[in-house]
């Protein structure tokens, strides 16, 4: 029986990974689940699932007890999820929490030596050096949920990395891949919502259309796979069937190939090192054609800054992502239009110097720098 604890259970990755609990009930457990706001479904979670541990928004607490049973322990997200995540009876902890505020959590549960599987992208984009120190320091897996990056993960099984000549991160291209650049200059929050392939959160389809979600999976493969990134190219692949490839020196290239569903990499996830039975279609071969393109660096600038402050690494990937959460929230609320949010992370990336080997303290506090220097911006 493997236990495990859900940070973020009623988001789309919390949702689905509950889902594979389900089917798998005789080997997985849940024992601990967190989340942000949305008390009715996190406490249909609780009746379902039954797990010791809770954790939610400390105003939100007396509304959740409420017909709940008396034995579950409720606590305060900001005081009481550390000592969820370092309950002795956790094995894994799947952090799908959204946004930066995952960062405290993945090294929480790193330093419980915990496994993590990670979902969340901006932990590693702030503070992608810290974490993997404190992983090897810890002897701690991570495994990434994230459907690249789990690609990436399993083509690479225990390869040398000296054989390793490139990786081929694939992009589905986002719901704006065919938009003229005349229309992204006033695209509408609604039509940027439609994404084509993945049902996800609002964040992450603002910044699949800005394709700074890819930006921010580059990073983030940079740190998980230790490679330079200019090893790292992005292809456009619109059917989202491979979801990313490894070269070796030799020329040989292994692709990890499936259907596009986000209970995969969830589930490898969690069954990892194994494979168990999943529910999934087989991939149906005779009605595929893949085609794989250049992205459009031009009209997506996002990717191009996710470039240069990946060479840059220290504090400006951090930076970027700071100010990236600032400028989608503004854009989500209509306060700035969509290019605006390129120029306000080129902005704010503008004004700041970049320490080489930042501490986690410097990178909270460069976080919270970017966060201001955005906001003045967008006022
Ligand atoms: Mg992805």
């Amino acid at each position: 029986m493997k236990n495990i604890a859900v940070l973020g259970s009623t988001g789309s990755i919390g949702q689905n990974t509950l889902d594979i609990v389900s089917e798998f009930s005789d080997r997985l457990r849940v024992m601990g689940l967190s989340a942000y706001n949305n008390i009715g479904l996190l406490r249909s979670q609780i009746k379902k699932f039954n797990p010791e541990f809770v954790a939610i928004r400390k105003d939100n607490i007396p509304v959740l007890k409420r017909d709940l049973d008396s034995r579950v322990k409720i606590c305060d997200t900001n005081s009481g999820l550390k000592n969820m995540i370092a309950s002795k009876d956790i094995d894994l902890v799947v952090v799908a929490i959204s946004g930066s505020g995952a960062l405290e959590s993945v090294l929480e549960a790193i330093r419980q030596k915990k496994t993590v599987a990670l979902a969340n992208k901006e932990a590693l984009v702030m503070a992608g050096s810290i974490i993997m120190r404190e992983a090897r320091k810890n002897n701690t897996q991570i495994i990434p949920i994230d459907s690249e990056q789990s690609a990436i993960f399993q083509c690479l099984q225990d390869r040398n990395k000296k054989e390793l000549r490139k990786i081929y991160l694939t992009a589905s291209g986002g719901p704006l891949v065919d938009a003229s650049p005349n229309r992204l200059k006033n695209i509408s929050v609604r039509e940027v919502l439609k994404h084509p392939r993945w049902k996800m959160g609002k964040k992450v389809t603002v910044d699949s259309a800005t394709l700074m979600n890819k930006g921010l999976e580059l990073i983030e493969a940079m740190w998980l796979f230790d490679v330079s990134v200019d090893k790292i190219e992005i292809l456009i692949h619109r059917q989202a069937i491979v979801h990313s490839m490894v070269e070796f020196i030799d020329g040989s290239i292994i692709a990890q190939l499936g259907v596009t569903d986000m209970r995969l990499p969830i589930q490898y996830a969690l069954t990892y090192p194994a494979r168990w039975q999943g529910v999934l279609k087989s991939l149906d071969f005779r009605s595929l054609n893949l085609a794989f393109e250049k992205p459009d660096f031009d009209k997506f600038p996002c990717l191009k800054l996710a470039y240069q402050v990946a060479r840059a690494k220290g504090t400006a990937p951090c930076v970027l992502n700071a100010a990236n959460e600032i400028a989608v929230e503004a854009f989500l609320e209509e306060k700035i239009d969509y290019l605006d949010i390129y120029r306000i992370i080129k902005s704010v990336l503008s004004k700041h110097r970049v320490l080489k080997n930042p501490s986690l303290k410097e990178i909270i506090s460069v976080d919270k720098w970017a966060r201001e220097a955005a906001k003045k911006l967008i006022n």
